[in-house]
C-alpha cells in the first residue's frame, strides 16, 4: 500500500526520529495454538500506540505453563508466519521454537536484548491475563528490568487489580485499551473439535492451515505430538 498522506517532509522527519531516538521493539510471546485475531489486534494496537519500530512474535517452544497437549512447535510457528505476513512491521522469531527443553520469558528477553543495539527499548506485549503470570515467571524482577510491559485489555480480566498484585510493576507496565475480542486459542481448538466455524476469528490462511493439517480435530491432542 502506498502512503499517500505522507509528504517528503513527514518522511524526513520520521527518518530523523528513528535515527535519533532509541529503537522500540515490541515482543509478542505466546503459545499461538493457534494464533488468532485477538493476538493480532493487540500487537498492532501496541505498535501504533507506542510507536514501535516492529513487533517480533515469539511462539513458545515448550511452554512450561502448558506442558500437556500443545501442538507441534513447527505448526504453531508456521501459522504465526502466515498470520503476520501481510504486516510489514511484524516478524516471527524461532528463538524459542528452536530451543530444546522448556523456555522462559526471562531467557528470551535476555537473548533478544543482546541482539539489539544499546538503548533499544523492549516492550513485552501481553493480554491482561498474562500480566499475573509475571508473578510466577522465572526471575520476575529481571523480566521487568529487561522489558517494559504493554498489557492489553481482555474481556473478563480486571487489569488494575492484576497489576496491583505485581511488585515492581509500577511504571513498567503500561495498559492499552484494545477493541475487545473475546477470542481465545482454547475456544478455537474446542470449536474445531466440534465442527464449529472459525472463519473470521483467525486469518483465512490460518483456518486453511488448520484444515489442511487436520489440527484440533480431537478434543485433546496427544502431548507427544507436539512439544520438543
Ligand atoms: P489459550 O486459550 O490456549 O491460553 P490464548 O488465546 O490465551 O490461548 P496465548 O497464546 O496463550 O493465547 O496468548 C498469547 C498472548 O496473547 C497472551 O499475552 C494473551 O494474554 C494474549 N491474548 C490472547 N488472546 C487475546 C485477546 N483476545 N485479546 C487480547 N490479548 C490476547
Ligand atoms: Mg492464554
Amino acid at each position: 500500500m502506498f502512503d499517500t498522506s505522507a509528504t517528503p517532509g513527514d518522511r524526513q522527519g520520521r527518518a530523523l526520529h528513528s535515527a535519533l531516538m532509541s529503537r522500540r521493539i515490541g515482543v509478542m510471546g505466546g503459545t499461538f495454538d493457534p494464533i488468532h485475531h485477538g493476538h493480532l489486534v493487540a500487537a498492532e494496537e501496541a505498535r501504533w500506540q507506542f510507536d514501535l519500530d516492529r513487533v517480533v512474535f515469539v511462539p513458545t517452544g515448550r511452554p512450561w505453563q502448558k506442558p500437556v497437549g500443545v501442538s507441534p512447535a513447527e505448526d504453531r510457528y508456521r501459522m504465526t508466519v502466515l498470520a503476520t505476513a501481510s504486516n510489514p512491521a511484524f516478524t516471527v522469531s524461532r528463538l524459542e521454537v528452536d530451543h530444546q527443553g522448556p523456555t522462559y520469558t526471562v531467557d528470551t528477553l535476555r537473548r533478544l536484548r543482546a541482539a539489539q543495539p544499546a538503548g533499544t527499548r523492549l516492550f513485552f506485549i501481553t493480554g491482561a491475563d498474562a500480566v499475573l503470570q509475571i508473578l510466577t515467571w522465572k526471575e520476575p524482577d529481571q523480566v521487568l528490568a529487561l522489558a517494559e510491559f504493554i498489557a492489553a485489555t481482555r474481556p473478563g480480566f480486571d487489569l488494575d487489580r492484576l497489576i496491583g498484585q505485581v511488585s515492581g510493576a509500577a511504571g513498567r507496565v503500561h495498559r492499552i485499551e484494545i477493541p475487545a475480542l473475546a477470542i481465545s486459542s482454547s475456544d478455537l481448538r474446542t470449536r474445531v473439535a466440534r465442527g464449529a466455524p472459525i472463519q473470521y476469528l483467525v486469518p483465512d490462511e490460518v483456518a486453511r492451515y488448520i484444515h489442511d493439517h487436520a489440527l484440533y480435530r480431537s478434543p485433546a491432542a496427544p502431548e507427544a505430538a507436539g512439544t520438543q
